[in-house]
């Protein structure tokens, strides 16, 4: 059994993997000598020499070179072995047969220690030379470059082919990601059925024929109905292994193509590889109804053209859908326009025009910002979006994800595929899970095959199973439900171009936010040391109107009528309020200016005190002070945090009109509170007092600002929560009040983030 019967039992489970590379065949319109590249002999032969060369096999094994070729040729093909073997074939060959001389193109390749030699006969028609070639390649090449897209290209190159080659069809498959094939030019004879249009699986050609595709530019089977002609010996005898083949150009092909072949109505065919970044990108295929045999030159011109298409596919895909992309990118320019003037980038991102969905032609998109999710347009419910964020994160490369048939990857998207099937996504930012995701709609398509795309697996005698070839090439209709419109690169391109451009202006506004933050800090300093100065040089002359204003009281007091007497005692009065004024400002300016003194404090301590002191001072006030659980221990600036919690209980205490006063003062752990944003912990004051209302929420918080009378509740120089607002900033927290109108009010507070200890 030689390699040629073994590869007739080739199986389901190893047809991809089929050695097609080492048949131990060849076909037999040629013939090939392997020679030892060292001493120029031949160790192997095709069972075909006397045919073609009028030799028996046994005559030439172990037999030097010399004993066939003259030494003429003996040396330009030893001058093969250092040169270019590309640029040297074919080898014009002459050997003698009955005392006359027949010609034969000599085609040579080196693989390791051996040289194969590979001889076809040159038919009178096929004699040409340079300038033949060059006239038949130059009207193909000027019509490639003067084409302006793609389709009009692959039009231009399946014509030239078939004028040069004279096939009855010729055709150009081009392969999507799924490597099935679309015919997307093709010239025939008119009595042959049209397959322009029609997809090919991507199983009618095996992973082992592709990879050969990308070494060997150009296939030629003359006859399919041929019978191998099969090498002697059958493995090599210098590396005890079947012959690789990969680069021979009389290679014998699988049984199952030569069976592929018969089933759609061809006899010969030839193919020419479409590569472009190294993957093959398409074929140029050609077929003919009776055996048809193209010579090397002529093959040589068909190769070369492909080999232009190939390097012009880049430019001319670029052209493809100009004014769309163009259309795109002014999309683009005046959203980043828009988006780059809202001052927030989420709410930006959602409502600016153009429509995000409408930059990538989408139906829906939503934008993600960790936990917040925005919608637009035509989206998935909401409660799908957190599961499909999860899935996607691993499957995102460079940033970037898409499908066109979401359900076919993540069975979950089934139950809204009519609106997402479609899927595009783009990551803004990893670590802040900020996410922009584009859908588009299912739309039901009808794809024509050339004949069923499943394989059939046929069951052998002995119960193996065998793949056969498709039997029928009868247009086949596919209806394909759960896919949208494909992502075009172009769009995918614009995104990863949008991403690049929202980082730019968030990290321009970042820029900008320090700056003003820079800025704030500055002038929040220059008011603190004002107002220090300010406070400071007042309270001097301040103290001498009031000191005098009493010696005049005390020297004059007798002299005075009572009008004088009463206008004295007011004008102490007001200097008494304004130092108070002036202290407080003092005190709130020397906050500013310098840092908090941090030490570990035990606040349930640090607020029995206060809350002692508070009573001492007022012992008219009775008062029930609510402590659900003990406070924590903090790092903190205990000065400061007891003069926040004696503000805070004090103005509780003072603004309360209830017969039973209660204050409360608690806190809530971060796992405590319903919202999902991570926040450190909130302490609170609560009191049953007079409550405040909410259009006062923000001017509590200012200097002076009282809500009351001076004199009504106790009064107050209207600094003190001025001053906890400074200090809970000092410590790096936040301070806001609640309240629920005549039942009281809550001033909640947090101090740094993760300062409880
Ligand atoms: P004051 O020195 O007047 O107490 P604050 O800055 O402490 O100044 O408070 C400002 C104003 O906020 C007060 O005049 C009062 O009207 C109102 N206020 C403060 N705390 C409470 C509270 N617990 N209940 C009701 N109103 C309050």
């Amino acid at each position: 059994m030689n390699c040629y019967t073994i590869e007739q039992t080739v199986d389901l489970t190893n047809c991809d993997r089929e050695p097609i590379h080492i048949p131990g065949a060849i076909q037999p319109h040629g013939v090939l000598l392997v020679l030892e590249a060292s001493t120029m002999k031949i160790i192997q032969v095709s069972n075909n020499t006397k045919e073609l060369i009028d030799r028996q096999p046994q005559d030439l094994l172990n037999k030097p070179l010399s004993d066939l070729l003259d030494s003429k040729q003996i040396n330009s093909i030893r001058k093969c072995l250092t040169g270019d073997f590309e640029n040297i074939n074919p080898l014009r060959i002459s050997i003698k047969s009955q005392g006359k001389p027949l010609q034969f193109d000599g085609i040579i390749h080196k693989s390791d220690r051996l040289m194969l030699l590979e001889l076809e006969r040159k038919t009178s028609k096929s004699k040409t030379d340079f300038f033949d070639f060059y006239k038949k390649v130059k009207v193909a090449i000027g019509k490639i470059q003067m084409a302006s897209t793609l389709e009009e290209m692959s039009q231009v190159v399946v014509e030239e082919i078939r004028k040069i080659t004279g096939f009855d069809r010729v055709m150009i498959y081009q392969f999507d990601s799924e490597e099935a094939g679309k015919v997307i030019a093709e010239d025939k004879l008119d009595r042959v059925e049209p397959y322009l249009n029609l997809h090919f699986p991507s199983t009618d050609i095996p992973k082992s024929s592709r990879q050969l595709y990308t070494l060997n530019w150009l296939r030629l089977i003359p006859n399919a109905d041929y019978q191998p002609a099969i090498l002697i010996p059958l493995n090599n005898p210098l590396t005890e292994q079947p012959l690789d083949l990969s680069l021979s150009v009389l290679r014998s092909v699988s049984p199952i193509h030569i069976e592929y072949m018969h089933n759609m109505g061809v006899t010969a065919s030839m193919s020419i590889s479409l590569i472009q970044n190294h993957k093959l990108w398409g074929l140029i295929a050609c077929h003919h109804s009776s055996p048809k045999y193209v010579p090397y030159d002529l093959r040589t011109a068909c190769e070369f053209i492909g080999q232009v298409m190939s390097l012009e596919l880049a430019d001319k895909t670029t052209n493809q859908n100009l004014d769309y992309k163009m259309r795109l990118k002014s999309l683009q320019t005046s959203f980043v326009e828009s988006l780059s003037q809202s001052s927030y980038l989420l709410d930006g991102l959602v409502e600016i025009e153009p429509s995000l969905p409408s930059l990538v032609s989408a139906k829906g998109a939503v934008v993600c910002m960790g936990e917040r999710c925005v919608a637009i347009g035509q989206t998935p419910p909401k409660e799908s979006l957190a599961p499909l964020l999860d899935w996607l994160k691993p499957h995102l490369q460079h940033n970037v994800f898409y499908t066109e048939c979401l359900s076919a990857i993540y069975p979950e998207a089934e139950q809204f595929k009519a609106i997402a099937s479609g899927l595009l996504a783009l990551e803004i930012s990893k670590i802040h899970r900020n996410y922009i995701l584009w859908f588009r709609p299912e739309v039901l398509q009808t794809v024509n095959w050339g004949g069923k795309p499943n394989k059939p697996v046929e069951i052998e005698a002995d119960g193996t199973l065998r793949l056969s070839p498709r039997k029928s090439f009868q247009l086949w209709q596919e209806k394909v439900s759960g896919h949208s419109l494909p992502w075009k690169s172009c769009e995918i391109e614009a995104i990863l171009e949008l991403r690049s451009l929202i980082v730019g202006i968030v990290l321009r506004q970042a820029d900008e936010l320090a700056l003003m933050n820079l800025e704030l800090k500055r002038s929040n300093e220059e008011l603190d040391s004002f107002a220090y100065i300010a406070s400071h040089d007042l309270k001097e002359p301040l103290r001498g109107i009031h000191n005098y204003a009493n010696f005049l009281m005390e020297d004059y007091g007798e002299i005075l009528n009572e009008d004088g007497t009463s206008k004295l005692k007011t004008l102490v009065r007001l200097t008494q309020r304004m130092e108070d004024l002036i202290n407080s400002l003092l005190h709130f300016s020397r906050l500013g200016r310098a840092e908090p003194i941090k030490q570990e404090v035990n606040l349930n301590d640090l607020l029995q005190q206060a809350i002692a002191t508070l009573t001492i001072a007022r012992p008219q006030n009775w008062v029930e002070f609510r402590i659900p659980r003990p406070l924590p221990t903090i790092e903190c600036d205990r000065a400061q945090i007891n003069e926040l919690f004696t503000n805070l209980i004090s103005n509780s205490i003072k603004y309360n009109d209830k017969d039973k006063k209660w204050v409360e003062i608690g806190f809530i752990k971060p796992e405590e509170r319903e919202t999902l944003i991570s926040h450190p912990v909130t302490f609170y004051v609560r009191d049953n007092g007079i409550g405040i209302s909410p259009e006062y929420f923000e001017q509590i918080f200012q200097i002076f600002r009282r809500l009351h009378g001076r004199d009504e509740f106790g009064g107050g120089t209207g600094a003190g929560l001025t001053i906890a607002r400074k200090i809970v900033e000092q410590h790096g927290g936040k301070i806001w009040v609640e309240s629920q109108g005549d039942r009281g009010s809550t001033f909640y507070f947090t101090l740094a983030a993760g300062a409880i200890a």
